[in-house]
């Protein structure tokens, strides 16, 4: 398999290359050369097929053969190993729940494949790969539990300390094996600064072989088109299907129109965003403009400059009419997306997060003049995530999942450091 970068169509690397490095050095996005059509007979059998089996369909569509079927049955059998089940609210109202994996939302698929490929790619080397990861809290949780166990690889994760939330933290921390935490005395860009100067250090290159588990990475966004069609199947009315996607990068959407260019059947898709509203915008306007992003109740989506906004442009030949004709975006503020986690529980009785709350509203403003459509609303995250102001919202208690709720028996093991470069390449040097 093929891949460019969209900074330059020439620049053309193998699926390999582009996995283990993540980034082109042109400060593009990679992109498959080619994204062929599945068969129709997939589509028309579909109900025949396990997610297991959409998964294999969709890889072996874009890879080719370029993995042998073994080794790519045993990725999808390690990576695909929790469901995506449709909760319908109404005839034409769905939820397609993604928070059934570790760390309880939709980055789990992405993070469960890239290890797994991560893996293979690396097999048969005597090196063993070492993943550097400064997070902010969510992303930390979806890599480590992503990683956990994979053969050959090691996982370094720096986080402020006491700036993540406690059940984030002990995501980071209590898994112990293959999985190593840095609480880092300092700030996110502090840990992000330590990650990125170890990348450029010649000596430590000479010494450990790196990776990064970037969230543009491409075996990050393949996954996330199973699901999309895992959710199509499980529809029983498969007419005017539309997919609501509550966007803060844009990788979940842009692996819905990556399912869409293989044939799925997808009358539109919605952008829901909150107040970082660029892309909803520039669907509006046709006029891009990132700023810095602000704060909200869904913060998941907090993003001001999206970073899959190249490959959304990228994909319609930066036709703005031809990318508004299928896409959608609608915002909303707090006030909005608290009384839109009232309505579902009051209407439906079901608990929605505040990310797939966003996504609710431009579902039903879609609906004002779309009356046929059936709504597939991504929920993205599970609301116990944002417990305190669900609770706060709902005015009572959330459930929390038994596989998150252990969490806060099991004991912290971090490694303490200041924010000093030296003290963590020597730290990295003794330790790899
Ligand atoms: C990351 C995240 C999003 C945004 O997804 P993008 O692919 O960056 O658009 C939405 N909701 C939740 C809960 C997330 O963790």
């Amino acid at each position: 398999m093929k891949l460019y970068s969209t900074n330059n169509k020439e620049n053309i690397v193998d699926l390999k290359e582009a996995v283990l490095k993540g980034l082109p050095e042109d400060n593009g996005l990679y992109m498959p050369v080619s994204i062929p059509k599945l068969p129709d007979d997939f589509f028309k059998n579909i109900e025949q097929y396990s997610f297991q089996e959409i998964a294999t369909n969709i890889c072996e569509n874009l890879f080719g053969n370029y993995i042998p079927k073994d080794a790519l049955d045993e990725i999808i059998k390690n990576a695909v190993n929790f469901p995506a089940p449709i909760v319908s609210l109404n005839q034409q109202t769905h939820i397609l729940e993604l928070f059934h994996g570790p760390s309880l939302a939709f980055k789990d698929f992405g993070a469960r494949f890239m290890a797994q490929l991560m893996s293979y790619f690396n097999r048969g080397n005597d090196k063993e790969l070492v993943i550097l990861v400064a997070t902010s809290g969510d992303t930390g949780g979806a890599v480590a539990a992503g990683f956990y166990k994979t053969p050959g690889i090691k996982v370094v994760i720096l986080y402020p300390s006491g700036k993540v939330s406690h059940l984030q933290e002990k995501q980071l921390t209590t898994l112990g094996h293959n999985i190593s935490a840095l609480e880092v005395n300092g700030t996110f860009d502090d840990c992000q600064a330590l990650v990125k100067k170890a990348f450029l250090d010649n000596e430590l290159n000479q010494n450990i072989r790196f990776s990064s588990a970037n969230s543009i990475n491409i075996a990050r966004l393949i996954p996330q088109s199973f699901y999309y069609v895992e959710a199509w199947k499980q529809l029983k009315n498969k007419d005017n299907v539309v997919f609501i996607v509550p966007s803060g990068n844009f990788g979940n959407l842009t692996a819905g129109l990556l399912a869409y260019k293989m044939g799925l059947p997808v009358d539109h898709f919605i952008a829901a965003t909150n107040a970082n509203d660029v892309v909803p915008s520039y669907l509006k306007t046709g006029i891009y403009q990132t700023r810095p992003s602000v704060r909200t109740l869904s913060n998941a989506m907090d993003v001001g400059a999206p970073s899959n906004f190249v490959r959304m442009l990228d994909l319609y030949g930066k036709d703005w009419h031809q990318m508004k004709a299928k896409i959608s975006g609608y915002s909303y503020n707090d006030v909005e997306t608290e009384a839109s986690v009232r309505e579902v529980f009051s209407h439906y009785n079901y608990t929605i997060d505040p990310h797939g709350a966003v996504g609710y509203l431009a579902f039903k403003d879609y609906l004002v003049e779309n009356p046929d459509a059936q709504g597939v609303i991504l929920e993205t995250a599970h609301p116990s995530k944002f417990k305190p102001d669900m609770e706060r919202i709902l005015n009572g208690n959330i459930h929390v999942p038994e596989r998150l709720a252990i969490l806060k028996d099991q004991k912290k093991e971090a490694t303490l450091l200041d924010v000093n470069y030296e003290d963590f390449k020597s730290w990295l040097l003794s330790n790899y």
